[in-house]
Order: structure tokens, then sequence, then C-alpha cells
């Protein structure tokens, strides 16, 4: 059977065992008690790019955060079309079930999901070929427009207000489920926009009021 196992897969089972060594064993008690539930307060929405990890990025425990990962860290709106959608069922429960305090919308730099999103280089492809990709990114269609009108398709400075712009468009999608809306005015939910600048490791936290991403030092 040893056979059977991919060098890929054995790296990661490496890394199972540092795990066991490291966090599951010192950590039992902490363990035990999540074996009883969950109850973190933040859920993050962010991009499913390798290099962006929330748990990572936040330097968070087990328990402490609810995470959907996407191309492109988005929230589609509120929609009850046929289809599945998996962000909105994972809100729902976060939300509702969980009830969480905060939900982050966590951008990045160097977004290959934006990126395609800006100079549209997948559409019209089929599914398998890059179609579900166009189709979910299409959700940055609207977005686009003003970008494209100040910086263009190309380049870094485009690349970086597109994905700006995502992020700003799911906290815009979240606020259309009317629950959601609801317990952001009865100040139960707070909802923030948040950018990691792959390039230099430095978050950015968006400033509504002003529209600019802040970065944290
Ligand atoms: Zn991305």
């Amino acid at each position: 059977m040893a056979d059977a196992i991919s060098p890929e897969l054995d790296r990661l089972i490496a890394g199972y065992r540092r795990f066991r060594e490291q966090d599951w064993t010192p950590k039992l008690a902490r363990w035990r008690e999540l074996r009883e539930g969950q109850s973190p307060q933040v859920m993050v929405i962010a991009c499913s790019d390798s290099r962006v990890d929330p748990a990572q990025v936040f330097d968070t425990d087990p328990g402490e955060m609810f995470v959907v990962r996407n191309v492109a860290a988005m929230v589609p709106p509120f929609e009850t079309t046929p289809g599945r959608h998996g962000v909105s069922a994972a809100l729902e429960f976060a939300v509702q079930v969980l009830k969480i305090k905060e939900v982050i919308v966590l951008g990045h730099g160097m977004c290959g999901g934006c990126k395609a999103a800006l100079d549209q280089s997948l559409q019209g492809t089929e599914p398998g070929e890059g179609g579900f990709i166009a189709d979910w990114i299409a959700l940055l269609d609207d977005a686009r427009g003003p970008v494209v009108a100040q910086y263009g398709t190309t380049g870094r400075d485009a690349e970086r207000a597109m994905e700006q712009a995502g992020v700003r468009t799911s906290l815009a999608n979240l606020r259309t489920f009317p629950y959601v809306a609801q317990k952001e005015a009865a100040g139960q939910l707070r909802l923030t926009g948040a950018f990691f600048a792959i390039s230099d490791g430095l978050l950015h936290v968006l400033d509504e009021t002003t529209g600019t991403f802040n970065a944290i030092v």
C-alpha cells in the first residue's frame, strides 16, 4: 500500500504527524472542549488561493473562525434561484445558527480570480475549460466597469483596484441577505472588508466611510 501514497500525500502526512505532536497532544484539553461543539465569533470569507490562509494570517486556534474559501473570496447576492448555494448555506449556518458576531471578507493581492474578472480571459469558455470560473467571477462584472475606466484592464494598479472592488462587492452582496442586513442594523453583526497584500504581507482593513483600505501596522 505504501506505493499508493504519492509524494504529495506523503508530505501532508509528515505535516499531520507534526500536528499530532505539536498541536493535538499538547492542547488535548482544548480539543476535548471542541468535541462538544463550536462557538466561533468570527466568519471569514477568503480566497482559495494557497497563499492566503486566514488561520495563518490571523494566527487563530481551532474553533475560533468559521471559514468559507472560494475563487476570489466572493459572496453572491441573496438568490433563491435553483442551484447549489454553498456560500449562502455557510453564511446562514454561521449567522443564524452559530450566531457569529463578525463577518470578514478577506481579499488579497495577486488574485488570479480577480485578474480573470478584469481581463475577461475566460469569457465564453466551456465548463471544465474555464467556464465555471468565468460564470463565478461574473459576480465582479458590475464592479469591473469603474475599475477599467480608471486603470484599464492590465497592470498591478488595475488588478489591485479590482481585488479591492471585489471585497466591496462581497460586502454589498452580504447586505442583500435580509437577516444579515437586519442584524447589522440591530448592532448584532459587524461586516468588515480586509485585504492581505501578498507581496509585503500587510493586512489592510477597509474604512467604509472613506472607502480606503488602511494598512495595519
Ligand atoms: Zn484569489
